[in-house]
Parts: structure tokens; C-alpha cells; sequence
């Protein structure tokens, strides 16, 4: 049976699935920190993820680096396509197995709001900043503890940040959504979690308990999408080949099966036939594998998966070829030269931006009257992780007069 003729087992688009027992319900969820009327025409899956379109992080995703920074191409993946194939994954299993498109969708759409411009090595320089600055100021309350980590700032932006309802800083999101969003969470911030909000998405860590099958999905999804569009821009970028992809044996597994298929074919197309069946095989691999940990672990509820290892994942075989991959990624694109250059003048920009902020904090919008009221250094730290990429180097511009990238 080819990868083609195995697809038509596994989905019938045709038809709307029933629901799993054990997936998220909006009619029983846990509700909003807010309390609101419901919508006439939306369930409350679907309104949070209308809420995360519509926000101001949102739109800023478009300007944001996924790897290659914003300006280096225009087809790249930024932080807003990568959203968008995450959450087209996510769909795309969720409706095999049974699972919530809605809540998916909107946990993947919003995963990556808290990223600051310039990837990792942005994250990285702000956590510095934040760690050097905490030994000389207080710590004040609403602030997060520990320095500066993405996941916790997307929790920040839904919970805090945004500012567009007259009744409540945020987005003011489901529980179920927001627990997605927070994939993981250090002790010291579950603790701090926990404290403003008991029972709240702080608690599954200091419990050791498992997110909802949507959460757990939403970051499968985000592997699966990161390491084939990383692949493709990679190859694009030229800082990888299809020679040295060889050496990967998930990928070369359907490059071969591409080229046997289709005699001739080569270049772009051969690199997207390939990549295009890794990530079918990488979907079914996740569809059946979970249906059988599912009926393995003989769940029946949301609460009952949360007390179980994570239900939803690959095949052993499957990940351990993704790990493979991921390993052959950080290697060979992530820790190129190349990448680790820019990523080294990214690190200037935001260091850079952090002093001068500091030094000069009117140098900022003056924070909203109704803003949270935090340090000077967590508003600056919320402040640059909201930039794009190019606003960032235009502010590095104007206070320090320098040039970092051409
Ligand atoms: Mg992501």
C-alpha cells in the first residue's frame, strides 16, 4: 500500500467526526478569568481563536524571525507562517482522531505570541538582561519571576498585555486555551503562577499532570512544521543541500520513494515531493499511534488523560527519526556560521535596547493608564519582546547611531 492509498484509511473528509470522549468540550470548559456572556454564533473555542487573530501580537508575527532573520528573504518562514502551517497540522490531526479543530487552532495560532524579534538569540539576550537586572531591583508584584522565557511571555500577552476591552487587560481566554499555550513552565514560575490564579494553568507542573490531547497536539504540530519548513529554508537559503540531507535517514526515505516514482525529477520539486510525503507519513504516524495509546490507557475524560504520560505522539520508531532530524537541524542550520552570525549582532540589538530603555525610559511610549504596573525593567522586557524584527533595528538605529545589519 502506497503513503497515498494508507491516507484514504485514516480520514474521511467527507464526513464530520464525532467527538472524542476525551476531548475538550467548550460546553464544559473551564472557563474565562472574566466572566462574559456567551457569543450568539460562536462556541468559545472558536471566539479565542477569533481573539488571537485579531490581536496587535498577532499581526507582529509577520515581521518576526521563525530562523532566518525577517530581512534575509522574502520566503522564509516567519513566526506567522510557521502559526499558520502549525495550526493547519493541528487541524488537519485533531479532526482524524476525534479531537477539538477549534481549541487546536487556537492554541496554535497564539503559541508563539510571546516570541521576541530575532528568534532564540532575542529570547536568549533578553533573559540575560532581566537576570543581571533582577540583583539590583526589587522584585515587584505581577511580575513573572525568572528572567525572560517565550512561553511565559505568550501567557503575557493573553493574560496582560493586550489592551482591547474596556472591562480587562488581555484577551481574557479560556482556561483550556491558555493551558496550551503555557507548553512549559519552570518551578519558580509555576509557584508564582499558582499564587495568583490556585488550580490555575500553573498547577499541571507543581502536580507533574498532563496538558489537554489539544495542547499536546499543538505542540506535536509545532515540531512536525518546524522541521520540514526548516528543511525547505534551509535548502532555500542555500546554507543546506539535498546531498547533505542524505545523511538523514527520515528525509532521505521519501526523497528516494520521490525520485523512484517520478524518474527525473529533481531540484525544488523533488525537495517539496519529499518534504510533502514526511509530512503526510508524519501525520498518519501520529494518528495511529495515539488511537492506539488512547485505547491502550483506556481514557474515557479530559481529567483522566491529564493523569496519564502524554497519549498523543508519534511511534516510537517515528520519533525517534524526528529526534534525528532535529539533532541534524541544530547541527547543521541552526549552528551555521552563518546563522550564528546574525544571531550574534541580534543579540547586540536587544542587549543594546535593554540599557538604553533602562537609561532612558522616555525614550518609550508612556505606558497606558490602565497598563499592569510592573518595574521599569519588566516593561522594557515587554516592550522589545513585542517588536518586530525591523522596528527593533530601526530603534537600535535611532539611540545608538550603529548599523548592525547591512
Ligand atoms: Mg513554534
Amino acid at each position: 500500500m502506497t503513503w497515498w492509498q494508507k491516507s484514504s484509511r485514516l480520514a474521511r473528509p467527507d464526513r464530520p467526526m464525532a467527538l472524542h470522549p476525551c476531548a475538550c468540550d467548550p460546553a464544559a470548559t473551564r472557563g474565562r478569568r472574566h466572566a462574559e456572556p456567551p457569543a450568539p454564533t460562536r462556541n468559545d473555542f472558536q471566539r479565542d481563536r477569533d481573539r488571537v487573530i485579531h490581536s496587535t501580537a498577532f499581526r507582529r508575527l509577520v515581521y518576526k524571525t521563525q530562523v532566518f532573520l525577517n530581512h534575509e528573504g522574502d520566503l522564509f518562514r516567519t513566526r506567522l507562517t510557521h502559526s499558520l502551517e502549525v495550526a493547519q497540522l493541528g487541524r488537519s490531526i485533531a479532526r482524524s482522531l476525534g479531537l477539538n479543530e477549534d481549541l487546536v487552532e487556537a492554541i496554535a495560532l497564539a503559541h508563539d505570541l510571546g516570541h521576541t524579534p530575532f528568534g532564540h538569540a532575542g529570547q536568549d539576550a533578553l533573559n540575560a538582561c532581566l537576570h543581571e537586572a533582577a540583583e539590583d531591583e526589587t522584585a515587584t508584584p505581577g511580575e513573572p519571576r525568572g528572567g525572560f522565557e517565550h512561553n511565559m511571555q505568550s501567557l503575557r500577552v493573553v493574560d496582560e498585555l493586550e489592551e482591547r476591552y474596556p472591562a480587562f487587560n488581555g484577551l481574557n481566554l479560556c482556561f483550556e486555551t491558555r493551558e496550551g499555550i503555557l507548553k512549559h513552565c519552570s518551578r519558580a514560575n509555576a509557584l508564582w503562577l499558582e499564587a495568583r490564579e490556585p488550580g490555575g494553568v500553573g498547577a499541571r507542573f507543581l502536580a507533574g499532570q498532563a496538558p489537554s490531547l489539544e495542547a499536546q497536539l499543538a505542540n506535536l504540530a509545532d515540531e512536525i512544521a518546524y522541521n520540514a519548513h526548516d528543511i525547505d529554508d534551509g535548502v532555500r537559503s542555500g546554507l543546506l543541500s539535498l546531498e547533505q540531507l542524505e545523511a538523514v535517514p527520515l528525509f532521505e526515505r521519501y526523497r528516494r520513494a520521490a525520485a523512484q516514482q517520478h524518474p527525473g525529477l529533481q531540484g525544488r520539486r523533488l525537495l517539496f515531493e519529499a518534504i510533502r510525503r514526511m509530512l503526510s507519513d508524519q501525520v498518519y504516524d501520529v494518528i495511529a499511534a495515539t488511537r492506539q495509546a488512547l485505547a491502550d490507557a483506556g481514557v474515557a475524560s479530559v481529567d483522566e488523560v491529564r493523569r496519564c504520560p502524554p497519549l498523543l505522539r508519534f511511534s516510537p520508531e517515528m520519533r525517534q527519526a524526528s529526534s534525528e532530524l532535529k539533532r541534524f537541524l541544530m547541527l547543521n542550520l541552526y549552528r551555521h556560521p552563518r546563522v550564528l552570525e546574525t544571531t550574534g549582532h541580534a543579540r547586540t540589538v536587544v542587549a543594546d535596547l535593554f540599557r538604553a530603555y533602562c537609561a532612558a525610559p522616555q525614550e518609550m511610549p508612556a505606558p497606558s493608564t490602565t497598563a499592569p504596573s510592573v518595574g521599569l525593567q519588566r516593561r522594557v522586557a515587554d516592550y522589545i519582546a513585542g517588536m518586530t524584527d525591523r522596528f527593533a533595528l530601526r530603534e537600535h538605529q535611532r539611540l545608538t547611531g550603529l548599523t548592525l545589519f547591512p
